[in-house]
């Protein structure tokens, strides 16, 4: 009767440690998880850039203060004469 209990035993433990293998193997073979590429910030609208007649300082177009055909970058600027 003991032999019995150990072959049944024995034949588990074998069938345990195939499917363990097995296991490992197919867990193997699967492609690594992959990551999800870093998501980038929207970029900022890119806005176009005046220069101020006057002084010549570059800032945003929209920001500008149109006079005489000239853009500046102040109202104070627009008063004195372009450079
Ligand atoms: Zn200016």
């Amino acid at each position: 009767m003991s032999r019995i209990l150990f072959w049944i035993l024995l034949i588990g433990l074998v069938g345990f440690a195939i499917r363990a293998k097995l296991k490992a193997l197919s867990a193997r073979q699967q492609p690594p998880p992959q990551h999800e590429p870093p998501r980038r910030q929207p970029v900022a609208e890119i806005e176009t850039m005046t220069q101020c007649a006057h002084c010549g300082i570059h800032f945003p177009a929209s920001e500008a203060v149109h006079a005489d055909g000239h853009d500046y970058c102040s109202p104070g600027h627009v008063r004195l004469p372009p450079q």
